[in-house]
Order: C-alpha cells, then structure tokens, then sequence
C-alpha cells in the first residue's frame, strides 16, 4: 500500500485521478462452466480516466447500470479495482483497512443515495455527528462548539433543534443534510455524491444542490456528481462525462456537453429528459435521433462501440473498431468516443 501524502492541495489543485480504471466482478459459475475454462465476468468499468479539482463539481451521467456508482465506489476504495489507478495528489493509492483507509476517507468521502439507510435509526444525529468527528480527530477542544458549526454548515438551524433527534424524526431533505455534516466531519478534500438528490422529494433537491455548490466554494471541495438526470449536471457541475455501458463516451464542459452533446447516446439522454422547453419544440428529426433498445449485457459487452446496437448512425466499421477519445470541433476540452468525430471518416 502507498502511504497516503500529507499535503493539502491549493485552489483548482488536482485532489483525485483516475486512470484507465477498470472493474470486473466475476459471475459465479454455473455447474456446465465447471468443465470448461469459463470465467465470466460483469465488465462494470472499463478503462475510465477522470479528474477532480479542487473548486469543482465533476458529472459523471449515464443511466442505472451504465458503470458510475461503481466508479464513485472504486474512488472511494470501497472496490478493490481490477486495472488502472486511482491517484490522490499525484500519488499512486490503494487502501483496504484499517488506519490507512482511515486516512483515505478523512481525504475523500462519499455521500450516498439514501440517507436514511446511511444513517443508523437507533442513534440520534449527535451521534452520527460526534462519531465523525472523533474518529477523524476534529471535535477540537470543544465538542459542543464543533456540533454546531456542522449543523450550522448544512443550514440545519438552530442547531439545538436537530441534536437530538432521531433520522426518522427529520425529513429526507434534513437527512441528507445530516449525512453531508457527517461528511465534512472528517474536513475531506473530495466529495463523492452518488445520486445525492433523487430519493428526495422534486421540490427540496434544488436546496441540497444550491447546499453543495456553496460547500463547493466555501471549502473549496472537489466534488464527484453521480446523476442520471443531465438536466440537473448543466445546472451544477462544472464539467460533465457520459457514460455508457461502463466506458466514458463523451466529457466536456458542461454547458457545451449538454446544449452541444456530440456523441449520439448524450443526445438519447437529453431527448429523454423531462424539460418541458424542449419538449415544447420537440422535432420529428429528434425522434429519428432516438436511439432505441435496452442496455447491453455486460457479460458479454458488444464489441466495437458498445453503442452501437442503439445507435442510429452507426456505421459498419462501428461493430469491430472500439471508438478512441476524439476532439470535437472548436472548444477546448469537448470530445465525444465515436467515430463519426474521425477526421479520416469525415473526409471520405
Ligand atoms: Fe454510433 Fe458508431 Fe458513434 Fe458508436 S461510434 S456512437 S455506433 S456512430
């Protein structure tokens, strides 16, 4: 294992890399694949590359099962990773147990999409509040004080009111806010948010998103955005990635990747979103855009652009050849894995 570095980054500092970071998990054997050399296995990641920023909220987007919780999963070494690297402040990081994890999590924490299941019903919120900060070593000289400014940091006031009480006895957006305090209980460079407003209510997500972008800039957190709602990554992070079918299939800034999606799945997520503008101005020539089918198995993930089975532009080429990073058009750092984006396809 690598030791866990000390320093603190400065503002837009790299805090969290990954690269080319892959997972497996293997799929038990059948009683026939005994007799064979079959290990099949659940190609849930494959070869992600990502990086967090101090100051900054990365989107990772992509429909249930498309790979980007397992990635938050694998960045918070809740995984152990098949391939690649996860890189905190340059340094190569790989932490199973014990105080080395602890040192990792004081670093990065994760913030999950349920929060009454992350909070223990049994215990009330000091609890859960006091036990970060003791085990991270942050309740200082005076614990009380250190109570109150979490709670005061979520916007939980008067503090007094929330102390103690049970998870059960706060709404869902107030328990959410419960888990966030715990997070920064442990003063972490990186927040990993993994869906942290679809189980709430429409009405209070934009507030714990608003909470998270103030956190963002007050702390100067890097922050990893998991959602399936791109609507809401335009609004909040500063740039986005797609993901399809456990790869990266386009990545940019998020007002670009979202006004200007490139890759023909981004532009399926967008038509699938409930906006009521755009559907508004719905096209006949978006349906045709639509892609159709379901997901594919990643057992056996297709080959070439896993895309391509519901990609309307596919081309034959698209089924054998798997799809490079490629640049798209005049804005810098925009770039969609799809062949139509090829040069040499472009000019033939
Ligand atoms: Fe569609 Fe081919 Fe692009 Fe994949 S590489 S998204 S199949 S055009």
């Amino acid at each position: 294992m690598t030791s866990i570095p000390e320093a603190k980054a400065p503002a837009d500092e790299v805090v969290l890399e990954a690269i080319g970071l892959t997972k497996h998990f293997p799929v038990r054997r059948q009683l026939r694949d005994l007799f064979s050399n079959r290990h099949d296995a659940v190609h849930a990641v494959d070869d992600v590359n990502l990086t967090l920023r101090r100051g900054q909220v990365v989107a990772l987007v992509g429909e249930s099962g498309s790979g980007k919780s397992t990635v938050a999963r694998l960045l918070a070494q809740l995984y152990p990773r098949t391939g690649g690297d996860i890189r905190l402040h340059g340094v190569s990081t790989k932490v199973k147990s014990g105080s080395a994890f602890r040192q990792y999590c004081a670093r990065v924490q994760m913030i999950f999409q349920d929060p009454f299941a992350s909070l223990n019903p049994v215990h009330t919120i000091r609890y859960h509040l006091e036990r970060s900060l003791q085990i991270h070593g942050n309740a200082g000289d005076d614990l009380e004080t250190a109570l109150h400014e979490l709670l005061e940091r979520v916007s939980l006031t008067p503090p007094e009111r929330y102390l103690d009480k049970f998870p059960h006895e706060l709404s869902g957006g107030q328990r959410q806010r419960v888990a966030i305090a715990r997070a920064l209980g442990a003063q972490p460079e990186a927040l990993l948010a993994d869906e942290p407003v679809s189980m709430l209510d429409v009405s209070i997500r934009l507030g714990v998103l608003n909470l998270l972008r103030d956190l963002k800039e007050r702390l100067n957190l890097a922050i990893l955005y998991i959602t399936h709602d791109i609507a809401s990554a335009r609004y909040f992070a500063d740039q986005t990635m797609v993901m399809y079918a456990g790869r990266m299939v386009e990545g940019g800034d998020s007002e670009t990747v979202t006004q200007s999606p490139a890759h023909p799945y981004t532009r399926l997520l967008i038509e699938s979103a409930p906006d009521p503008d755009r559907l508004a101005g719905a096209s006949e020539a978006a349906g045709e855009e639509r892609g159709n089918g379901e997901p594919p198995s990643l057992i056996h993930p297709p080959t070439g652009c896993r895309f391509h089975p519901r990609c309307p532009v596919a081309m034959p080429r698209c089924s054998t050849d798997l799809p490079v990073p490629l640049e798209i058009g005049d804005v810098p750092g925009h770039w969609a894995a799809c062949w139509l984006y090829d040069k040499a396809e472009v000019a033939s």
